[in-house]
């Protein structure tokens, strides 16, 4: 087990090199770990477009994709998830805004968070190595078995098995709001200086 603090591993070299730390709100690498080692991240982000960003932590980094669209809890569809760079441990707690003009600026709301674990305890780091990674989330709006496959290159698709957590409803029209704070990203916006109008368009929890 790696200590909860230490250098920043090697893999958050992109992570650093797209920001500049000193103007933006988003964190530096302190914490190598999460208390679990498998926490599970979704925060949605009115950039440039809506997207919702899925990170599992594992060796000390949040492996991360880009969902356009959002998960969906129906296992008939599947949702082009793009892999994006790993992101600091810390990066889970994050809600607020980037500042326009930087990087990924733009509303960030931490929509759903728990802990994951591979399925069959699976070497994670292999599993997606391979293009197939297989993961049972344990969230608040995500739960049970879920799959992320490799297409080509950094494109994935994120799909949800078939269980008892499958349902044919728009869980990102259901349960819009974080759920670290309870607000919209319109009011996220609106309490951390952002641009309200921006973080209100194409989200459904429009009313702020
Ligand atoms: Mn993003």
């Amino acid at each position: 087990m790696s200590p909860r603090r230490g250098p920043a591993p090697e893999s958050l070299a992109a992570y650093r090199e797209k920001r500049e730390l000193a103007r933006t709100p988003e964190p530096e690498a302190r914490r190598k770990r999460s208390r679990s080692g498998r926490l599970f991240v979704v925060q949605k982000h009115r950039a440039s477009q809506l997207h919702y960003d899925f990170r599992i932590e594992n060796d000390g980094v949040l492996k991360s994709w880009s969902v356009p669209k959002g998960p969906s809890l129906d296992p008939a569809v599947k949702r082009f998830a793009i892999a994006v760079e790993d992101h600091p441990v810390d990066y889970a707690d994050f809600e607020g805004v980037i500042p326009e003009g930087e990087y990924g600026g733009g509303t960030v709301m931490v929509w759903d968070r728990g802990t994951y674990r591979p399925e069959d305890d699976t070497d994670v780091a292999a599993a997606f190595q391979a293009g197939e990674l297989k993961l049972r989330l344990s969230g608040k709006k995500l739960k049970g078995a879920w799959v992320l496959v490799r297409t080509d290159g950094d494109r994935w698709l994120l799909i949800k098995q078939r269980d008892r957590y499958a349902a044919s409803t728009d869980i990102t029209e259901e349960a819009p709001t974080s759920v670290r704070s309870g607000r919209t990203l319109a009011q996220i916006a609106a309490d951390e200086g952002g641009d309200v109008a921006r973080a209100a368009t194409g989200d459904p929890s429009r009313v702020a």
